[in-house]
């Protein structure tokens, strides 16, 4: 069994790995592959599936759920389309290379982009505080969790704009609340389930405003959401792997319960990585991930040794981003404590040796 620590697609629940491949072979006596996205039964899953979200979240009245295709990559234009006003201008936070994509995508459709502030002046390692939100701006936008970096907001910002969240790498990991939004987006395979779907949950209030002159059919959210996700073929097979996935996080505590975990988890690597002298964590302790956890050796010519180590343990998906190097420990709920355990031992054993 590995260990496996990678930042998405990410580890699920051996159960759900279970239950999918069974639906494969046998969904109904079709496998769900081949299943029309129109027929009752699957019909049946997509409803389940927005539900669960709802029931998992606690979505208050005035929300709405989809699944989309295009991953948070789409959701970047699709936000700055959907939400865009009077004004064209709106206030972005940028905290790294997916904050960066949102920007870029948001000037792309002609959104008027006000940088409020910005942590690329220390290589993206803080989480910037104390901007000024002026008040003419259409929606206010910024990304929960930078699963590159590995910094991530402890607290929801404070502010009377239209709120948009890209919560690709933190979603379902705490307990968040959903009335404070406008708008929420996150590529399913970081905390939910495969690649292939993006969930979206939207305040109704904002549907079908948009002043876009350009608004194609698939990037209204009003279609999708009126369509309950069945626009076009949905990711039939990511849909039914994330209600698997739902299912089985509330049947287990749901979110309270895994933020508690989640804490744990993060508590028992940072501590190994502030007590063992030949590691480092890479932004500041109160800007810490919970979900990708950065850190890097002292010594680098050590690395090659260090690599040895935690793949003996069977542990995988612990290299940093290609654009930022050392390691990174991405914790998403899937990922047991006793995994988190192994990779301790691993840097304690190895501190030994080169301590
Ligand atoms: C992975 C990630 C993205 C990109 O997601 P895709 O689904 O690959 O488009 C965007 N934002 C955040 C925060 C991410 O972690």
């Amino acid at each position: 069994m590995k260990h496996n620590f990678g930042a998405g697609p990410c580890i699920l629940p051996q159960d759900v790995f279970k239950q999918a491949s069974e639906a494969v072979l046998d969904f109904n006596g079709l496998s769900i592959l081949e299943v029309s996205h129109r027929h009752k039964d699957f019909v049946a899953v997509m409803d389940e599936a927005l539900d669960l979200v709802k029931k998992a979240l606690n979505v208050p009245e005035g929300y709405s759920v989809a699944y989309l295709q295009g991953g948070a990559t789409l959701g970047f234009t699709i936000a700055a389309l959907n939400m865009m006003r009077e004004n064209k201008k709106a206030g972005y936070l940028n905290t790294g290379t997916w904050a960066s994509g949102a920007i870029k995508e948001a000037k792309k459709v002609g959104v008027n982009v006000n940088v409020l502030a910005s942590s690329e002046d220390k290589g993206f390692t803080y989480i910037p505080k104390g901007y000024d939100i002026p008040n003419d701006l259409d929606y206010f936008h910024y990304t929960s969790n930078n699963t590159i970096y590995g910094t991530q907001f402890h607290e929801t910002p404070k502010t009377s704009l239209p709120l948009i969240c890209d919560m690709s790498s933190d979603i379902f990991s705490k307990e968040i609340n959903i009335g404070d939004f406008d708008l929420i987006y996150a590529g399913a395979q970081k905390n939910l389930g495969p690649a292939g779907a993006t969930l979206y949950i939207v305040k109704d209030e904002i549907l079908g405003k948009s002043t876009s002159p350009f608004l194609p059919t698939y990037l209204d959210l009003k279609q999708h959401v009126d369509k309950e996700s069945m626009l076009n073929t949905p990711p039939v097979f990511s849909v039914y792997v994330a209600m698997l996935n739902l299912k089985h996080l509330i049947a287990n505590g749901g979110v309270k319960a895994k933020e508690i975990e989640n804490n744990a988890k993060a508590a028992l690597l940072y501590n190994e990585i502030d007590a063992n002298p030949l590691f480092f964590g890479t932004v500041e302790k109160e800007d810490r991930s919970k979900m990708n956890v950065t850190f890097k050796l002292h010594d680098e010519s050590l690395s090659e040794h260090f690599d040895k180590y935690w793949k003996e343990a069977g542990i995988v998906g612990l290299p940093g981003h290609r654009s930022v190097g050392g390691y990174r420990a991405s914790l998403y709920n899937a990922l047991p404590l006793s995994s988190v355990q192994v990779l301790v031992d691993v840097m304690k054993e190895f501190g030994i040796k080169h301590g």
